[in-house]
C-alpha cells in the first residue's frame, strides 16, 4: 500500500490529509493558533501529525507541507510568513524530516492548491497559471514544475504595482494589486459604501456599481498580464471572492481573454474555475509527494 500525507498550514486553519493507494482516507482541520501555541519549532503540528498518521493506520512514506509563506530557493527555509507567528527563519524540511523520519517537501500553500486543481482537471499541461483571490491574492506558475524564480520568490502577482493605487500592502510596499483587488478591499468598500449589505452579497446587490465592475476589470487585467508573460495552456481562477454569490466569472473570463495576446495564448487558452474544497491544499500536498516519491504502478 502506498500512503502519503499532506499538511496545509494556513493563517486560520491547518488541515491534514492522508491518501492511501490513490484515495483520500482522512481529512482533518485544526485551528492554527492552537497548534502554534503548543510550542516552538512546529511542536503542535508535529504532535497532531503523529495522531493523524496513527489514525490512518499506516505510516506515510512522504509528507508534503504547504505554508502561507515565501520560501528560499531550495524550498526548505521560511523567508517570511506574515500571517503565522513562529515560522520565519525555520528550516521546515530539516525539522520535519527529523521528526517524521520520511522525506518532506515544503511549498507555498497556493502551489499545492493549484497542483490539486491541475490533477483534478485530468490535464498535465506544460505551462499553467493559477490565481486565487481570497483575503489576499495567491498565485502559482507551473512551467514543467512549480516556477519559483532565482530566489524562491516568483509568482507574486498580488504584489505587482497598480497605477494610481496608494494603499500600503501587507508586504510593506505601496500600491500592490492586493491593496485594490482582494477580499480585504471588498470588505473596506462594503464598510464605506454599503454597510447594510452583508459582505457575501456584494456582487449580488452591487455588481453593477462602477467600483465593483472596476474590481473585476482590474482582476482581469492582472491575470492577463501573467498570461501574456508565460503563455499558459490552462488557467485556474478561484479563491473566496470568486465563490461569492453572483460573482461574474464569465465577465472576468471574457475580459481576461480580451486582454490576452492573439492568436496565442488567447485562442486556445482554457480558463477554469478552481475547486472550492476546503482541503484542496492538503490534498494537493499528498498528490505532489505521491508523484515525487511514489512507485510507478
Ligand atoms: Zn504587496
Amino acid at each position: 500500500m502506498s500512503v502519503f500525507a499532506g499538511i496545509d498550514l494556513g493563517g486560520t486553519h491547518t488541515r491534514f490529509a492522508v491518501m492511501a493507494d490513490g484515495a483520500f482516507v482522512l481529512s482533518e482541520k485544526y485551528v492554527t493558533t492552537d497548534l502554534m501555541a503548543a510550542g516552538p519549532k512546529l511542536a503542535g503540528v508535529i504532535a497532531r501529525y503523529r495522531e493523524v498518521a496513527d489514525r490512518a493506520g499506516r505510516k506515510p512514506q512522504a509528507v508534503g507541507i504547504g505554508l502561507p509563506a515565501t520560501l528560499d530557493a531550495d524550498r526548505r527555509v521560511v523567508l517570511s510568513a506574515p500571517n503565522v507567528d513562529g515560522l520565519d527563519g525555520l528550516d521546515v524540511v530539516s525539522l520535519l524530516e527529523g521528526a517524521f523520519g520520511v522525506p518532506v517537501v515544503a511549498e507555498r500553500d497556493v502551489n499545492f492548491q493549484f497542483f490539486h486543481d491541475m490533477k483534478a482537471s485530468g490535464r498535465t499541461p506544460r505551462v499553467a497559471l493559477g490565481v486565487y483571490i481570497g483575503t489576499g491574492v495567491g498565485n502559482a506558475v507551473w512551467i514543467n514544475g512549480f516556477y519559483t524564480g532565482a530566489h524562491g520568490s516568483a509568482a507574486e502577482l498580488g504584489h505587482i504595482p497598480v497605477p494610481g493605487a496608494t494603499g500600503v500592502c501587507g508586504c510593506g510596499k505601496v500600491g500592490c494589486l492586493e491593496t485594490v483587488c482582494c477580499g480585504r478591499w471588498l470588505k473596506g468598500w462594503q464598510e464605506r459604501n454599503a454597510p447594510d449589505t452583508p459582505i457575501a452579497d456584494i456582487f449580488a446587490r452591487h455588481g453593477d456599481h462602477p467600483d465593483i465592475r472596476n474590481f473585476v476589470e482590474t482582476a482581469a487585467m492582472s491575470v492577463a498580464t501573467a498570461v501574456n508573460i508565460i503563455d499558459p495552456e490552462l488557467v485556474f481562477l478561484g479563491g473566496g471572492v470568486l465563490e461569492m454569490p453572483a460573482f461574474p466569472f464569465e465577465t472576468l473570463k471574457t475580459r481576461l481573454l480580451a486582454h490576452a495576446r492573439a492568436p496565442f495564448p488567447r485562442d486556445v487558452l482554457e480558463v477554469r474555475l478552481a475547486s472550492n474544497l476546503g482541503d484542496s491544499g492538503a490534498r494537493g500536498a499528498c498528490l505532489y509527494v505521491a508523484g515525487k516519491f511514489g512507485t510507478v504502478q
